[in-house]
């Protein structure tokens, strides 16, 4: 058999299996963890595969490597987070440069991009990029960089990448997905014309929240080897026992999204049927204006989602103080439900009108839906729900 002929795992396979029994001293099957900051020389100009942890680690690049293969790229460069995978990316733009990135992104985006356009180090246009016309405006402006964010965090807006991505490649810009909300077992925005895949691997990827880290993966072999560069010149590696928790969490992505997005579609059921409940956002739904684009684009629909409470700021206040089961928590991703109340706490620092501009309301909760039993979300949820009427 020729090794064209050889049957090639499939993703899950690939999460599951990466790196596993491949360790030559002893047999080990999970992967060994390596911690050292230096190594020794062969002799005299003569350096090994690795000669110094910030440059590179057997750890780290065995989880780039898995990472680049399951989003279809070339490589993956892993950061200390996922603000610092951005960071690699938008610092390595010329002065001057243009970024596009959606006015509904994650908050944290948000102050990185205006922290250096503030600094006259990017020029930055922020865009509803729903908006067909706002975003063909937008690329007027010739951008380096095209920034997508979906599903958008927290309103859960869907765009379609394919159309995006090839109206900015028209012009010359370069196109990054923040895929951190979905993870490759659900959406590989390389194979929908993306050049860079941004994780906050901190979340789904690492699956346990005891983990802060990034990945910028890139379709391109010269990107990776850029990317890298500029990694080792800034420092922005991330440590090799987090990439080595990162892995063994990846093991699991695949079940892990199954479940949590079976238990958010029931959610998000119970939410969209309950009169203390203005508004639900999840692109499962049918009533979700991006549910067609994301059961295109997407291998299911996540278990993120927000809704708007009714009753506004003090129905937020008696909601989380009635509900349980999901933790009044910044973060999501990990095997436990969550809530979080954007305006006071993930997207604070965006300002009133810019939360006004983009949607995000006093009354507005985000859950990250965990692995716990589905009954048991339901009535920690209906517990906070009555509180509210
Ligand atoms: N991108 C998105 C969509 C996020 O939600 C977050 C964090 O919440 C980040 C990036 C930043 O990741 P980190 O906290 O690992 O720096």
């Amino acid at each position: 058999m020729t090794d064209q002929d050889r049957h090639l795992p499939q993703v899950e396979t690939i999460a599951a299996a990466y790196g596993v029994a491949m360790d030559p001293a002893f047999g080990a099957i999970a992967p060994p963890l390596y911690l050292s900051s230096t190594y020794e020389f062969a002799g005299y100009g003569q350096p090994r595969v690795y000669d110094y942890g910030r440059s590179g680690n057997p750890t780290r690049d065995m989880l780039a490597d898995a990472l680049a293969e399951l989003e279809g790229g070339a490589g993956a460069v892993i950061t200390s987070s996922g603000m610092a995978a951005l960071d690699l990316l938008v610092s390595s733009l010329r002065v001057g440069d243009c970024v596009v990135a959606p006015h509904d992104c994650y908050g944290g985006t948000m102050r990185l991009l205006k922290a250096r356009a503030d600094r006259g180090q990017i020029a930055l246009r922020l865009v509803d990029q729903g908006d067909e016309a706002a975003f063909g405006a937008a690329l007027e402006g010739s951008p380096a960089l095209v920034l997508i964010e979906t599903p958008s965090n927290p309103l859960m807006r869907v765009v379609d990448i394919v159309a995006l991505a090839t109206r900015a490649k028209a012009v010359g810009a370069e196109v990054a997905v923040d895929n951190t909300f979905l993870s490759p077992a659900i959406q590989r925005p390389i194979l929908l014309g993306a050049d860079y895949v941004i994780h906050s691997t901190t979340k789904y990827l690492n699956g346990h929240s005891d983990v802060i880290g990034g990945a910028v993966v890139a379709a391109d072999q010269g990107k990776v080897d850029q990317l890298r560069q500029w990694a080792n010149i800034v420092g922005s590696a991330g440590a090799p026992f987090d990439a080595w928790l990162t892995l063994r969490g990846l093991r699991t992505l695949f079940a892990r999204l199954a479940y949590q997005q079976a238990n958010a579609m029931a959610v998000a059921h119970h939410l969209e049927n309950h009169p203390a409940v203005a508004k639900v956002h999840y692109p499962g739904l049918r009533s979700h204006p991006g549910h067609g684009i994301a059961n295109r684009q997407q291998r299911g629909f996540g278990a993120m989602l927000s809704f708007e409470l009714a009753g506004g700021a003090e129905a937020v206040r008696r909601f989380l103080a009635a509900v349980r089961f999901f933790t009044l928590a910044e973060s999501l991703g990990g095997v436990e439900s969550l809530v979080a109340h954007p305006a006071t706490m993930t997207h604070a620092d965006m300002g009133e009108d810019a939360r006004a501009v983009a949607g995000i309301g006093e009354g507005l909760l985000r859950f990250s839906i965990g692995l716990e039993a589905e009954r048991d979300l339901i009535a920690g949820l209906e517990e906070g729900l009555t509180a509210c009427i």
